[in-house]
């Protein structure tokens, strides 16, 4: 028996050098070897605390074992059981806050913990080049809209049709993912693999109608009045700004729109898509999250020749994935850790020339428990810019809940749902993902959509839903 490594078996990337100019995938995945290599480092607790802190509680060691036994058919026939979306959060699920923080392995000063997710994304990107022969399901139990066809939206539609449904997504886009389409950039997450593994949901019978906004094109009675019952799951990416002055100029941006037009629109693919983003020299990114560091890897690959991210508080503070962060020095991307935009200065033909800054200090912590940040008289200065992106949060896509004022929602404008049923104000209505929580996860967003498809089932089945708000 080899010894167990101390740490991870790493996996190859491609170069920094040669990454920061090309929009491919950064992580080039395990081949069957250095997967069953990391597999033997898994302890096969029998308690594994690994499943408790996954949100859709995956059988982690029973499919780690079939790697290690070279069973790569029962490691997808395990993961199938928990999940529609494995190849997708074996690459941004946040494991090192999750399954790969608690790992016993991990718990011992001298070890890493396992790569649960390394693996995930191993097993699930064999299922997809070895596709298995669809199973004929009869969709006659009833019929169920879904609204959005992110991971919440997806998740739900799988497990509907898994139970005999017939499924109708409505997605106001031309594409279908939410933000694993728009949002999250290709060199993180390859849009042929959201693709698949959108299109193996579709081959269980779910239909997906795209083009349609419910609230325009389609309203909320009339889906009311066709379907047994409905799932909303409408995301949250209208984007928030900071306010400061000259936030019009030519050059501002909101990072939504900034990557919405590199992802939907291919904005990187000019010019065998005619719709380029215009060409910047200096970009500041604002904000410490996923989606800022998106933003700013993006401009690199762009061909920016400076791009700056400006966090309020410290590093320590971060929130983005530390994989992330890490990648995103490697490829030289800077950081002015306690600054704060206060202004965005124009130049002659109101185009943007740079970001007027001020340096912060931590004070007592906020409600949210992170050390608040203050700003430090007379500490202003000018980095230059001629592009900006704000990725400093998002709230809920409106255009539905508008039109549809029976549904209950928070002061933050979230629908008010259940967290054990996702039942809403409205019976038969149900929702989960981000326009429930907030901005949060992939995984979140799945784990809301799996029980929401499981509540929607003895909803049809017996008009009885488990509590509403
Ligand atoms: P969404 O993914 O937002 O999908 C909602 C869908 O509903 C969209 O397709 C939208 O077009 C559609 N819709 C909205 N209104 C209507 C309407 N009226 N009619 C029809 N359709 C409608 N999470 C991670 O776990 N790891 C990461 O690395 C990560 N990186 C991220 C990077 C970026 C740039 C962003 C923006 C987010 C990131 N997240 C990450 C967060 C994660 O993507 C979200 O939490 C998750 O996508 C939420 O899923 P959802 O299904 O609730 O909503
Ligand atoms: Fe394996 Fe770690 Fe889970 Fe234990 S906690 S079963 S070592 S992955």
């Amino acid at each position: 028996m080899p010894k167990r490594s101390y740490n991870k078996t790493p996996m190859r990337e491609q170069a920094p050098e040669v990454r920061q100019h090309n929009f491919k995938e950064v992580a080039l995945g395990y081949n069957l070897q250095e997967g069953q290599l990391e597999a033997s480092r898994c302890l096969q607790c029998k308690d594994a605390p690994c499943i408790l802190h996954c949100p859709v509680m995956i059988d982690i060691p029973g499919f780690i074992k079939q790697i290690k036994e070279d069973d790569m058919e029962g490691a997808r026939k395990v993961l199938n059981r928990y999940t529609n979306l494995p190849a997708i959060c074996g690459r941004v699920c946040p494991q090192e806050k999750q399954c790969e923080m608690v790992c016993r392995l991990g718990q011992s000063k001298k070890f890493e913990p396992v790569a649960i997710g390394k693996l995930e994304r191993l097993v699930a990107d064999w299922s997809l080049e070895h596709p298995e022969e669809s199973i004929e399901i009869t969709h006659d139990k009833g019929k169920v809209a879904i609204i959005g066809s992110g991971p919440s939206g997806l998740t739900a539609a799988g497990d509907l049709a898994k139970l005999g449904y017939e499924v109708v997504v409505f997605e106001a886009l031309q594409t279908a993912g939410g933000v694993l389409t728009y949002g999250i950039p290709e060199f993180r997450l390859p849009k042929q693999i959201v693709q698949k593994e959108i299109d193996q949901i579709v081959a269980q019978g779910v239909k997906i109608e795209t083009d349609m906004v419910v609230g325009k094109t389609i309203t909320m009675d009339e889906i009311m009045e066709d379907f047994d019952a409905c799932y909303i799951g409408v995301g949250a990416g209208t984007p928030h700004f900071m306010g400061i002055p000259g936030t019009d100029l030519t050059g501002v941006y909101a990072s939504s729109e900034y990557l919405t037009r590199i992802n939907l629109m291919h904005g990187y693919e000019f010019p065998h898509y005619d719709t380029p983003l215009q060409p910047a020299k200096n970009v500041v990114v604002i904000g410490g999250g996923n989606v800022a560091m998106d933003s700013a890897r993006s401009a690199k690959r762009l061909g920016a020749e400076t791009v700056t991210v400006l966090y309020r508080r410290s590093q320590e503070e971060l929130p983005a994935r530390v994989e992330e962060y890490h990648h995103s020095v490697e490829e030289d991307i800077q950081y002015n850790w306690l600054t704060s935009p206060v202004e965005y200065i124009a130049g002659d033909h109101g185009q943007l020339v740079g970001v007027k800054c001020i340096r912060m200090k931590l004070g007592e912590p906020d409600e949210s428990g992170r050390r608040r940040p203050l700003p430090i008289a007379g500490s202003e200065f000018v980095v230059p810019a001629d592009t900006a992106i704000e990725a400093i949060g998002q709230g809920a896509n409106r255009v539905m809940l508008d039109t549809f004022p029976e549904l209950a929602t928070n002061r933050w404008g979230y629908v008010q749902a259940d967290e054990n049923t996702c039942a809403t104000s409205v019976p038969g209505i149900f929702a989960g993902g981000d326009i429930v929580t907030g901005a949060a996860t992939v995984i979140l967003a799945m784990g809301a959509g799996k029980i929401a498809a499981k509540e929607i089932d003895q909803y049809v089945q017996n008009k009885q839903v488990t509590t509403t708000v």
